[in-house]
């Protein structure tokens, strides 16, 4: 069904708890009806999506609230180049919604909606009315994994899996669960921030997770909280139901300008992650997507913010890695001093590259190693330019 036809609102029951959905920017009762038909203008190229909870987080007496930017649109966002597809994910999908780039690893994009949209997402051409990337129908998936002895680890994602329904879920994973190389199952999930009812009213979902993580091969929730208030005591009951249900919790999160690009704001979210069961595991440097430059953060800065949230943490908050998710790899930046950028692939695609050390000039301006100059008599390499100069076309 193309995007406009679909309906603006809809209420999702989980066990006895509503919670209503809503496509259409204009419903929202906190934005002033001056900015409605501007930010709707924005919401017709880049979605937006949001439910009644999530809204009800936002401080609307503060324009730059954090959870406000988080899922309202900025008009920026338009005027904001770079690709959809800014780390050529198409380039290591082997079949519709499945993406092979590391060994070990699978990822399955089994569904094209989450509970909001991101602002930020750099998958947000998913939902978008010709997104072709993702499946409901993993059957191919499956069959390249059972293929592919050497797959270990699959990563469920998309969209979110979990606003799939508990039957088709509780199938993914048995499938998964019946192919004896896959140890390691990840659900990659913003509902427990988003739309925790999901998780806590759902007592056929825990049993599934209690039936199929097992001691020797467990399943991962790899969360997405970005700003320490949205752990509401709602949002942490829901962690504790997932690790009651034998899940290991970890989170992941980008580094977001006006969100959480802020030392004292990240600290306060690597402890209170630490203390509820779900530590901090990557910080990604946000991906120059199309519509994504209003909300990037600077390397250097970035790098800057993280060592000073790590230092405010005891040693579960800080076991985060601040890493640059690049085509080629994830980039790991390890130390920054006056002159250079120091980072090292913790994963690569290329065996070749496989843990390898690079040196770069400091550039205090640059968003993504594309804009970095190697070190001069090192073999680091120099990537292509940044895609920020295709602007995006706008929405009419
Ligand atoms: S939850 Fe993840 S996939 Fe969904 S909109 Fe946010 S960043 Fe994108």
């Amino acid at each position: 069904m193309a995007y406009q036809d679909q309906p603006q609102t809809e209420t999702r029951v989980w066990g006895g708890q509503r919670v209503r959905y809503v496509r259409d920017i204009r419903k929202v009762p906190g934005i002033p009806p001056e900015q409605r038909e501007r930010l709707a203008r924005v919401a017709q190229q880049y979605r937006f999506r949001a439910n009644d909870y999530y809204l009800s987080l936002i401080d609307w007496t503060d324009p730059e609230d954090p959870i406000r930017r988080l899922i309202i649109p900025t008009e920026e966002e338009l005027t904001s180049g770079g690709k959809l597809d800014a780390c050529n994910e198409r380039a290591v999908t082997v079949a519709r919604g499945v993406q092979h780039k590391y060994p070990h690893t699978v990822l399955l994009l089994c569904n094209e909606v989450c509970g909001a949209y991101c602002r930020y997402c750099f998958r947000k051409r998913l939902f978008m009315d010709d997104n072709d990337e993702t499946t409901n129908d993993i059957s191919e998936g499956l069959a390249y994994i059972a293929d592919h002895p050497e797959v270990t680890n699959v990563l469920l994602t998309g969209g979110d899996p979990l606003l799939m329904s508990t039957r088709r879920l509780v199938d993914v994973l048995d499938a998964l669960r019946a192919i004896p190389h896959v140890k390691i199952i990840r659900i990659g999930s913003k509902m427990p921030a988003f739309d925790l009812w999901r998780i806590l009213d759902d007592e056929q979902l825990q049993e599934a997770f209690r039936t199929y993580s097992t001691p020797r091969q467990r399943i991962y929730l790899m969360a997405h909280f970005d700003h320490p208030r949205e752990l509401t005591d709602a949002a942490v009951r829901a962690i504790d139901r997932f690790l009651r249900s034998g899940i290991i919790c970890a989170n992941q999160c980008p580094l977001v300008k006006g969100i959480n690009d802020d030392p004292a704001v990240l600290a306060d979210l690597f402890q209170q992650l630490s203390w509820i069961g779900c530590p901090p595991y990557y910080l990604f440097q946000g991906r120059p997507t199309a519509g994504n430059e209003p909300y990037e953060v600077p390397i250097v800065r970035g790098w800057h913010i993280f060592q000073e949230a790590l230092r405010q943490g005891s040693g579960l908050a800080r076991r985060a890695r601040f890493v640059i998710s690049h085509e080629t790899g994830k980039i790991e930046v390890v130390a920054i001093d006056t002159s250079r950028i120091y980072v090292r692939y913790h994963r690569a695609k290329d065996t070749h590259n496989r843990g390898r050390f690079m040196m770069y000039e400091r550039n205090d301006e640059a968003h993504w190693v594309d804009q970095l100059e190697p070190v001069s008599g090192t073999d680091t390499p120099k990537f292509p330019p940044s895609s920020r100069l295709e602007l995006c076309e706008g929405p009419d």
